[in-house]
């Protein structure tokens, strides 16, 4: 029950799904650079010069706009880039020496994919492979843990609950086995350790690591995962500072549990952590995430954007 399913099954699901609910005519795309409460709606700037009017507002802004970028990495050169950068172009079109700094499943595809295509692939972790089926025990999808966790009142408690329940920079068994295969085979060479500085030259990047190692490649592919700060950016911090609305310690959402921030916004994704813990990041959590805020939705007669 714990398998996967493929990308084609997946891809044809959110297909239906699109279809099913006429998501297409309801997507505008466009960003959205501000929301201001109003006594009857929120209104919703876009960057075209727009603003929409609704009754309310639910911000599943994800995570995906802030890729971690190691303090060490260099910023502004083309052969440095991070896998999750919405403007990632760095896959090598010939043969090169690319190391990939990460311990993660993105950093193990990465690796992987880079190595299928004949490249001389280096994987830098921090740490050794580790192997989890799932990003959270799956018993945070049912009672088991979730009842405890609703009943915690100090949200300070439950932001530590989250961190040592997720099990970040971990691999599945399928890609830690071919990680662990092709390391075996000398095929992908793995270094434990911490990069502490990038030399770049026109003759290559030089890579130190602790504790005492160096690497001279032609590529370096971060596949480092997403920074922990409240997701949003600025839409979201001045909301929190125009509306007074209320954050733990970590800056995260402190929202009831229908999800509800304040009477006229909602939150999913990571903005619920701290109410829906460590799911709320993945789909299982999305879904949660529909259905409280679509029962209270549905309980207070009004529409939503
Ligand atoms: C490598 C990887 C593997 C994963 N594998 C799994 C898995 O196997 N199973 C699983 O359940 N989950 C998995 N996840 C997590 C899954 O991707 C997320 O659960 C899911 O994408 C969350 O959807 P979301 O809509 O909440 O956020 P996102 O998918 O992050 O979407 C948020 C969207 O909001 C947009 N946005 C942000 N700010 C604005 C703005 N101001 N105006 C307009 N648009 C804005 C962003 O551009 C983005 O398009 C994986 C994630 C990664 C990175």
């Amino acid at each position: 029950p714990y398998d996967r399913p493929s990308l084609t099954l997946f891809n044809e699901h959110c297909d239906r799904v699109e279809h099913r609910f006429g998501l297409a005519g309801l997507h505008i795309k466009e960003r959205a650079i501000r929301c201001e409460i109003e006594c009857d709606g929120v209104v919703v700037e876009l960057n075209d010069g727009r603003a929409l009017k609704t009754a309310n507002l639910v911000l599943a802004v994800g995570a995906s706009e802030q890729p971690q970028w190691p303090a060490w990495a260099p910023r502004n050169d083309p052969r440095v880039q991070h896998v999750f950068d919405p403007d990632f172009d760095a896959w090598p079109a010939s043969p090169e020496t690319v190391a990939v700094v990460g311990g993660g499943i993105s950093a193990g595809h990465v690796a992987l994919r880079l190595l299928h295509e004949g490249h001389d692939v280096h994987l830098v972790s921090r740490h050794a492979l580790r192997q989890h089926q799932f990003d959270s025990d799956p018993g945070w999808l049912g009672p088991k843990y979730t009842t405890d966790f609703s009943r915690e009142p100090d949200r300070d408690r439950r932001r530590a609950v989250i961190t040592a329940a997720r099990h970040r920079g971990s691999v599945p068994p399928d890609v830690g086995r071919s990680l662990r295969r092709a390391i075996r085979r000398d095929r992908i060479k793995w270094h434990e350790g911490e990069v502490n500085q990038v030399v770049a030259d026109h003759d290559g990047l030089k890579v130190g690591l602790l504790p005492g190692d160096e690497l001279i490649v032609d590529r370096i592919l971060l596949a480092t995962g997403f920074a922990s700060r409240r997701p949003g950016g600025s839409l979201v911090d001045d909301l929190v500072a125009s509306a007074t609305l209320p954050c733990a310690s970590c800056g995260y959402p402190i929202v009831d549990s229908s999800l509800r921030w304040h009477p006229r916004v909602y939150v999913s994704g990571p903005l619920a952590e701290l109410e829906l813990g460590p799911v709320s990041r993945n789909i299982a959590g999305a879904r949660r995430a529909g259905e409280r805020i679509v029962d209270a939705v549905r309980t207070s007669g009004t529409t939503i954007s």
